[in-house]
């Protein structure tokens, strides 16, 4: 037929293109209006020492969608990253994470807590990163020593000096820092001694099958040996059992993160798992 077919040539998609780009306008549009109406909590996971206590926490972010249920930050944080919206999502994680480090610092069982924070390479890049940070460490009254931002070997794709030098202005204030999912990125080693890193984080994919896979238990043994030479703190992500843990420790990890400890959480559950409550003034 000539009438459809000249009305098909300005398809310039086919349906299911369109179909994926309407969805991910969908996503944003949907995501920006969850940041405005609150639908963001912030859950926490565990961190351990050798002993089993509890030392800290990882805030982990999560959508409560009014229709979806709990959504989890692999839906959306690519495209909060890719809009532009990761910078509102991040402070708001900030802000309460801080909050909540403020109310543990106010009780002598837990005062010594850290709060670890991701921070995305756009969120870190944007102008104004260190104020905001800044600025919310002082409105909420918590302890920049008590906080470590976590960031991932790809947010070395941008300018390295810049990077560090916004690291050092943070650093100044007390803030630590943690370079999250070690060993799967991009970054070349002499980044580590470059930027003025606290802790490494190795990541969960070695360590889920280091008692069954030797190249991974090499890289796991390498890492701990790199980081304690460079006097970096360690943690191990995605501990799930006591095997590992065994391993972990005989090779010289002292931090431990994962399912085995406690899976992340509201706030709620958390302090009632590790048998506090944070004192709330009505
Ligand atoms: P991540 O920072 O490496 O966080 C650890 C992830 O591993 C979390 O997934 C946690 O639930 C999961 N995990 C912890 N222990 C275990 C374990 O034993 N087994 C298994 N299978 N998984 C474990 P989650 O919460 O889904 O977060 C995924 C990623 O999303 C995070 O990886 C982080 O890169 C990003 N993310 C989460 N919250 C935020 C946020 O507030 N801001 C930014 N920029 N990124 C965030
Ligand atoms: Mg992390
Ligand atoms: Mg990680
Ligand atoms: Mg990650």
């Amino acid at each position: 037929e000539a009438k459809s077919a000249g009305r098909n040539t300005q398809r310039f998609f086919d349906p299911q293109m369109q179909a994926i780009v309407n969805a991910r306008a969908n996503l944003e549009s949907d995501l920006r209006q969850a940041i405005h109406d609150g639908e963001l909590q912030v859950y926490y996971q565990p961190v351990m020492n050798g002993s089993g206590s509890l030392v800290g926490a990882e805030a982990l972010v999560r959508w409560r969608h009014p229709a979806r249920g709990l959504v989890m930050p692999i839906e959306f944080i690519d495209l909060a990253e890719q809009t532009g919206l990761i910078v509102d999502l991040g402070n708001f994680v900030m802000r309460t994470a801080c909050e909540q480090l403020a109310l543990w610092a106010a009780s002598p069982s837990t005062q010594a807590l850290t709060m670890s924070v991701n921070v995305s390479p756009r969120q870190f890049h944007n102008q104004g990163f260190v104020d905001e940070v800044l600025g919310i460490v002082a409105q909420t009254g918590a302890n920049p020593a008590r906080l470590k931002l976590e960031l991932t070997e790809n947010l070395l794709l941008g300018d390295v000096n810049e990077t560090v030098n916004r690291m050092r202005q943070l650093k100044e204030r007390g803030v630590g820092f943690s370079l999250d999912d070690f060993g799967v990125g991009y970054s070349s080693l002499s980044y580590l001694k470059r930027l003025p890193l606290d802790q490494l984080k190795i990541d969960r994919s070695f360590v889920s099958d280091v008692l069954s896979d030797v190249s991974d238990a090499v890289i796991v043994r390498t890492i701990l040996a790199l980081a304690h030479s460079l006097e970096l703190e360690v943690v191990a992500e995605g501990v799930e059992n006591s095997e590992q843990v065994d391993f972990l420790v005989s090779n010289g990890c002292k931090r431990f993160q994962g399912f085995h400890f406690g899976r992340p959480v509201p706030i709620g559950e958390f302090e009632r798992l590790h048998g506090f409550a944070s004192f709330r003034p009505a």
